[in-house]
């Protein structure tokens, strides 16, 4: 039986030391603040929504949400993200994504602020993830799969990892900074060869692929680390990973879907907002 690597110790260990940032912050008369935009009322988006206000109220974070109708002018949108960044009392923006309008994700992603750029939605952001040179913030996903992985004391350096996913939210920027951590990674996508070889070869395996049940008995082996960073809706509509149950079942430890990831991922939100917050004294 594999060992379930959960989620809540990790972020817990992280909203500890963060509470205690939040109010020395306060001390100094700064209210660490989350700005939160959304378009509409998208499952997922609201779903992650409750997490992250829940996550920002027990660090000590306050939240102003931003919500535009699904339809919406484009000019609206823009004029929100202007004043999160002139408004001083505001330390970090969450912009739900995708938006149905690529050209206007762009148009946010081109204007916020790099300094307010708390999940990496900015080209420069995103570039320092890429050249490792620690500036900005990384992709709050990525950065809880390396935050899991190093609080369960996975050795990285020189590990074989394998990304299941390429995305710019998850696959990239989790494989470059495995990568920075010294991991040997390959990345692999829809049009990978032979992916069962690819994934069992690898000592740790990151499922970000958005398929339920993509990764099978057939890509694992004994003794391998997985993350399953997948959240899915199955046929019976619930909840679930990349991973099917069956491949969970051969390897070493594997992170549970719900309770895994996405646990950590709001900490590491609330962990950037803090920092942003700092950089502001
Ligand atoms: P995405 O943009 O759709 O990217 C999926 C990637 O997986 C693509 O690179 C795609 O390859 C690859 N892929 C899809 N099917 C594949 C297959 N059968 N074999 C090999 N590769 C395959 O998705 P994303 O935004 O990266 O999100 C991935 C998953 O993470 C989703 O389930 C999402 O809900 C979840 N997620 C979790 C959290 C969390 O906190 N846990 C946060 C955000 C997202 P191509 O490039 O070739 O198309």
């Amino acid at each position: 039986m594999a060992e379930l690597m959960k989620g809540a110790p990790v972020a817990a260990a992280i909203t500890g030391q963060l509470i205690q940032r939040a109010e020395r912050l306060k001390e100094q008369g700064v209210v660490p603040t989350l700005a939160i935009v959304r378009v509409g009322e998208k499952p997922d988006d609201l779903s992650y929504e409750r997490g992250a206000c829940k996550r920002c109220e027990k660090v000590g974070i306050a939240v102003k949400q931003f919500i535009l109708p699904g339809e919406y002018q484009t000019q609206e949108l823009l004029d929100v993200i202007t004043q999160i960044n002139e408004d001083p009392s505001i330390h970090g923006c969450l912009m739900f994504r995708p938006l149905s309008c690529k050209e206007d994700e762009e148009k946010v992603c081109a204007l916020l602020s790099p300094a307010k750029d708390v999940d990496c939605i900015t080209a420069g952001s995103l570039a320092s993830v890429f050249a490792g040179s620690g500036e900005g913030f990384a992709p709050c996903t990525a950065q809880a799969v390396v935050a899991l992985l190093e609080h369960y004391q996975v050795p990285l350096s020189g590990a074989r990892v394998t990304v299941v996913g390429r995305s710019l939210v998850i696959g990239k920027p989790v494989s470059m900074m495995l990568q920075a951590k010294n991991a040997t990674v390959t990345m692999c996508h829809t049009r990978t060869k032979d992916l069962p070889a690819e994934c069992k070869r690898a000592e740790i395996l990151v499922a970000a692929a958005g398929k339920a049940g993509v990764i099978g008995c057939e890509h694992v082996t004994k003794g391998q680390i997985v993350v399953d960073v997948g959240i899915n809706v199955d046929a019976e509509g619930n909840l679930c990973g990349d991973v099917a149950g069956s491949a969970g079942d051969v390897v070493a430890a594997i992170t549970p879907v719900p309770g895994g990831v996405g646990t950590v991922t709001t900490s590491i939100l609330a962990q950037h907002v803090i920092e942003a917050a700092e950089k502001t004294i």
